[in-house]
């Protein structure tokens, strides 16, 4: 596996047991099937359960049941996961860093303690919904609103492209409370509550071994208890952000190192003109690109887990980070695609499946343009935005 500026020897026994056991769980248990969920459109959800038993959801928090393991270990889970398929650490990255996340920060002693245990184990399954079908890089312009009346809160808006949202438990909303200014507030919302739609979105190119729907809300009452009572404004939304990107910026890297792996062993076993295609220099300069690319995007998503660990870690950092790692990992999918030559456009190799993922992944958790803003306005302090 490729780790070539030798990252691994730094790591502790338990960081080295997480990635690894990882990646025995995905090589066994997903791996060989991947690609069919891949083409039919669908996610193995008889595998959440199990995914929570073996630690993958947040396990970086602690208490109520969570281990509290290193961020480097999250990454490296991140990394696993994705180095599989990016449905797989989608699924993850949005019940752990944009579910557990915001209840384990912003939520009431009561919802924590109903909610994430049962989160944690996989028995329960959680979206998080922010984006609109007119609002996406300008979450702050949502038009879903909660109105108080004597039982509580109405939620009436409706949200799109939401990971899980068709198989979900509940869903952690955020919508403009009427009463106060508009400000933004996050409402734990149950999926089977009266007025409360969640159509699946088919028709997708990329990410296909995930599932992604709607939310309509239509008259949802929801009681004062389910209001996340530590945060208001789009702080709430943006935090949980920055946690789930920190993990794409991690598991980007695992989806290039796949396909660079399944470039090598190709590029070496592929006889073309008398011998392995791997002898020819235009090859071996698409690897050596390859490898360089990886490795400074590890070096990178390394330094964020020691950052992070440290408490030193900006929004901006991660900004920087999920926007190159991705943009390199759809970059060099491309080419170990190109390596595998026309048998690289099917199913039967990653390759070209990470490379259809990037494009999600490259446009979800904010755009390659909205960070590149981020940063720009980080670096001269002018923002760029409108
Ligand atoms: C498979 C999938 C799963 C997703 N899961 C979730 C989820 O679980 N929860 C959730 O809330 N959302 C989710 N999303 C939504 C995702 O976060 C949005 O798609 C993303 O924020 C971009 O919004 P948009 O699609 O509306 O694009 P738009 O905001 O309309 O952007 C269109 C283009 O305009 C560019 N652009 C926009 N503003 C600017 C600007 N100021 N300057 C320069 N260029 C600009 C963008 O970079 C982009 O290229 C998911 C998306 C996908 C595809």
């Amino acid at each position: 596996m490729l780790d070539y500026l030798d990252l691994g020897a730094d790591l502790t026994d338990e960081e080295r047991l997480i990635r690894d056991t990882a990646r025995e769980f995905v090589d066994e248990e997903v791996r060989p099937d991947v690609g069919d969920h891949y083409i039919e459109g669908t996610f193995p959800t008889e595998l959440i359960p199990e995914m929570g038993e073996m630690g993958f959801y947040a396990p970086n928090l602690d208490g109520y049941g969570l281990p509290g393991v290193s961020e480097t270990a999250y990454g490296l889970l991140m990394q696993e996961l994705e180095a599989c398929d990016s449905g797989l650490r989608s699924m993850a990255s949005v019940q752990g860093a944009l579910v557990m996340y915001p209840i384990y920060a912003y939520g009431s002693e009561t919802q924590k303690e109903t909610w994430l245990p049962k989160l944690g184990t996989g028995d329960a399954v959680g979206c998080f919904g922010l984006t609109e079908p007119e609002h996406g890089s300008d979450p702050a312009g949502m038009e879903t609103h909660a109105e108080r009346d004597e039982d509580g809160w109405v939620l009436n808006g409706s949200k799109t492209w939401i990971t899980n949202s068709p198989i979900a438990d509940v869903a952690v909303v955020w919508a403009k409370d009427r009463s106060n200014d508009d400000a933004v507030r996050g409402f734990l919302v149950e999926t089977d509550r009266d007025g409360v739609t969640t159509n699946e979105i088919k028709e997708k190119l990329s990410l296909r071994a995930s599932i992604t729907g709607e939310i309509g809300l239509n008259d949802v009452r929801i009681p004062e208890e389910n209001v996340l009572p530590g945060v208001e404004g789009m702080k709430g939304p943006l935090s949980c952000l920055t946690q789930a990107r920190y993990g794409i910026a991690w598991g980007a890297v695992g989806a290039a190192r796949d396909a660079f792996e399944t470039a090598r062993a190709y590029a070496k076993d592929r006889d073309q003109f008398g011998g392995p295609i791997a002898r020819f220099q235009l090859q071996q300069e698409k690897l050596a690109e390859m490898a360089t690319q990886i490795s400074l995007a590890q070096l990178l998503a390394h330094r964020l887990g020691d950052l992070k660990e440290r408490g030193d870690l900006t929004p901006q950092h991660v900004s920087m980070a999920k926007r190159n790692n991705v943009r390199m990992a759809r970059d060099q999918c491309r080419v170990a695609r190109e390596i595998l030559g026309g048998n690289g456009i099917t199913a039967d190799y990653s390759p070209m499946r990470h490379m259809a993922n990037m494009e999600t992944v490259y446009t979800y958790e904010g755009t390659h343009d909205i960070h590149t803003l981020v940063l720009g306005q980080d670096l001269t302090g002018i923002a760029a935005f409108e």
